[in-house]
């Protein structure tokens, strides 16, 4: 059995946590000059622990393991959200680093090799899972050539010149080469952490479907037009949007969530009654036809509101991603691992959020397992772990990996 040093363990992320430390957590956009240096203190220690390291075109760490017969894919993205937490992305990255040298120690594991990636942009500051789409042959030069930051508009490709990664190769998939993907991370939301439970092994990842509902009424002066005889842009929308929080709940599932993150009024100003409303509705599931029904509800209730007048109302998609499973076999694994070290004391659980993972299982079986995030926070400087968490995540990891490389031996496959 590979052996981990948890104290390594946290010596790493906490190091790691040093390249744009904010607070408790870590300011680290992707191309930043922070993150550009973490990325290169990854591949020194990708090297130190026997790996052959590259950092690539869109700035992926990968760490090549040039002996092994049996390789497995580890890690996770390494910049970091605005004002962020230390451990989301980094997670999986450390573990992975900690997997290659446990298994490179391990007389008993010579041949099973963890190669490390560590994904550019999985948080979106220039797109969204930018390294890993990249990797899986799913991102162009043409969506290179256009991609902006979202903050300040920086080009893409300025950043990457930057950063100093500009003209190198893009690190391709290669088939065959690993026997799939395991990524772990910490779990965001706080099922594991209400529960007083240590290790979650993630069923599927969630589909995401976005709309943008407006509403066109008429711009017009707040104290001379009368109530009877307004088409208020603003009433219509908030009127639906308490609909959709009304109706959803009767039609969702157990684990749906839904959100109105973006409102909008034209020309949102006190003394005139709104000509034009926005909205955007998000929802996320991981079942496909739950996914349809709501998208056919919402759609039905947009067309009531328009019927019902005096404003129209009009529904468009602005984007959706798929519900991704994870590789069947590998949950089992995860879990007898999980087991082992911590009976009982885990669950199987779909992701709310979304992952490299999800990109990787495009092209190879994925796996992925989450440790509790207190009180469910992330995506917030406070975020955080206890370290005997990070400790016993890291060794049921190494556990899954080796039984995902055994596995693989013994049923007779052999990639090269
Ligand atoms: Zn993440």
């Amino acid at each position: 059995m590979p052996s981990i040093d948890g104290a390594r363990v946290v010596a790493d992320l906490r190091r790691l946590a040093e390249f744009g430390r904010y607070k408790t957590g870590v300011h680290r956009p992707t191309y930043s000059p922070d993150d550009v240096a973490a990325r290169h203190w990854l591949a020194d220690r990708l090297r130190e622990a026997g790996l052959d390291p590259s950092i690539d075109g869109i700035g992926n760490v990968i760490g090549r393991n040039k002996r092994a017969r049996r390789r497995l894919l580890v890690g996770s993205h390494s910049e970091t959200q605005p004002y962020g937490g230390w451990l989301d992305g980094a997670l999986g990255v450390i573990y992975g680093l900690e997997l290659a040298r446990a298994f490179a120690a391990d007389p008993a594991c010579s041949g099973l090799g963890i190669e490390v990636a560590a994904w550019a942009d999985e948080e979106g500051h220039y797109g969204g899972y930018l390294g890993s789409r990249s990797f899986v042959g799913a991102l162009g030069e043409d969506e290179i050539d256009r991609a902006k930051g979202r903050d300040d508009g920086t080009p893409l490709r300025e950043a990457l010149a930057r950063a100093g990664f500009a003209g190198r190769r893009r690190e391709q998939f290669e088939p065959g080469r690993h026997l799939g993907y395991l990524e772990a991370h910490i779990e965001q939301g706080d099922t594991l952490d209400a529960a007083g439970l240590r290790i979650g092994i993630v069923e599927a990842i969630v589909g995401i479907r976005n709309f943008r509902i407006t509403f066109l009424g008429e711009q017009n002066h707040a104290g001379t037009t009368r109530m009877v005889r307004r088409k208020d842009a603003g009433v219509a929308m908030v009127r639906l949007a308490t609909r959709i929080h009304d109706h959803f709940p009767q039609i969702a599932g157990p684990r749906t969530v839904w959100t109105i993150g973006r409102m909008s009024l034209e020309p949102n100003a006190p003394s005139v009654v709104p000509g034009l409303a926005e909205m955007q509705v998000q929802f996320r599931d991981t079942e496909p036809q739950l996914l349809d029904r709501i998208e056919r509800e919402l759609h039905a209730l947009a067309a009531e509101a328009d019927r019902a007048g005096p404003c129209r109302c009009a529904i468009e998609p602005i984007g959706r991603t798929e519900p991704r499973p994870m590789d069947p076999g590998f949950q089992a694994l995860i879990e007898a691992a999980a087991e082992r070290h911590a009976p009982g004391l885990h669950l199987r659980l779909p992701s709310a959020a979304g992952h490299d993972a999800a990109i990787l299982s495009e092209r190879m079986p994925a796996g992925m397992m989450f440790i509790p995030s207190l009180g469910g926070i992330s995506h917030h400087w406070a975020e955080d772990t206890k370290e005997e968490d990070i400790v016993l995540g890291a060794r049921i990891f190494a556990e899954a990996a080796l039984r995902i490389l055994r596995q693989a031996g013994n049923s007779g496959d052999q990639p090269g």
